[in-house]
């Protein structure tokens, strides 16, 4: 392609959405063949809330977990964590939350911090939780929601039920798409209910549940390897590495800076749509100069 045309058609991709770093991530657009779509925050809105909260009888109880984990969660820019916080404000008005200490982020696992001298996780749960836990675990499971965990000075105190909604042109996408010949795969840290959920609203078929970052980037590997060209989809830290490791990365607006600066392109416009205009724009552009 001549570069007035790079130019003519990168311009024309910021009209519609499609920020590019460069105009050789127009090429790549056009030859893709294999997309991996991140779940949280980016085929599903990222505006999570919760809807359930479940303590251990013999605990601290949820006000006080509650107050805990949202204050821990502040320092987070996960969506699950922006909806805990959110929702202890909520439940507890008239209360700020205290601050935390030791803020840590365990990418694709949880959070954790020191909160008033306690040490206070946030985290994906396990499957070894017993009692009113494990029913709750169960109950998500059901429902589809993202179960996390809250562990106060290394005890298991209650378990937050995370609800989020697919976003509105998922579902187109994923179509034009597959019906442009790109393969569409859902990958997630997120477990296999939720996951699973989201799949089937989307109809896609090849779904990783319960990957982390590592795990991710490994699953791009392999498809480059099968000679796919793959690009991957993604909002959030968890999403750097696969992103680094894409053909080609795509990051959503909304997204973290770090998903921002590891991407060549970003989608503005909230919808992974913008990528099938995205690819058709490349085709097509790069058809008609040569
Ligand atoms: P996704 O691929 O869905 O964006 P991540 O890889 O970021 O998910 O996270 C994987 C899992 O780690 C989440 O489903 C959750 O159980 C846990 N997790 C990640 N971040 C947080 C957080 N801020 N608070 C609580 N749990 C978290
Ligand atoms: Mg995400």
């Amino acid at each position: 392609a001549t570069p007035t045309a790079l130019m003519a058609a990168t311009g024309r991709g910021a009209q519609i959405g499609v920020l590019v770093k460069g105009p050789q991530s127009l090429e790549g657009l056009q030859h893709l063949d294999a997309v991996v779509l991140d779940k949280t925050g980016t085929l599903t809105s990222g505006h999570m809330s919760v809807a359930r909260v479940t303590a251990v009888p013999d605990g601290l109880g949820e006000d006080a977990v509650l107050r805990l984990a949202g204050a821990v969660e502040q320092g987070s820019e996960h969506p699950l964590g922006r909806a805990v916080a959110a929702h202890a404000r909520r439940e507890l008005p008239g209360e700020d939350l205290p601050e935390v200490h030791e803020f840590r982020a365990l990418t694709g696992r949880g959070v954790s911090g020191r909160v008033e001298n306690r040490r206070v996780e946030v985290l994906a749960p396990g499957d070894d939780l017993s009692g009113p836990l494990a029913e709750a675990l169960a109950a998500a499971e059901k429902a589809a929601h993202t179960p996390v965990l809250v562990c106060v000075d290394g005890v298991e105190q209650a378990l937050i039920e995370v609800g989020d909604v697919v976003r509105p042109g998922s579902y187109r996408a994923v179509e034009r798409l597959r019906r442009l010949g790109v393969r569409p795969v859902l990958a997630t840290g997120d477990r296999e209910a939720p996951a699973q959920a989201v799949a089937d609203a989307l109809g896609v078929t090849d779904v990783y549940a319960r990957r982390s970052p590592e795990d991710k980037a490994d699953l791009v590997r392999q498809l480059r390897e099968q000679g796919y060209r793959v690009a991957v989809v993604g909002d959030g830290v968890n999403d750097a590495a696969a992103l680094a490791g894409a053909d080609l990365g795509i990051a959503m607006g909304s997204g973290t800076d770090v998903a921002i600066g590891a991407a060549d392109v970003t989608l503005s416009r909230g919808s992974i749509e913008a990528l099938a205009d995205a690819v058709q724009l490349a085709r097509h552009t790069l058809r008609t100069i040569r």
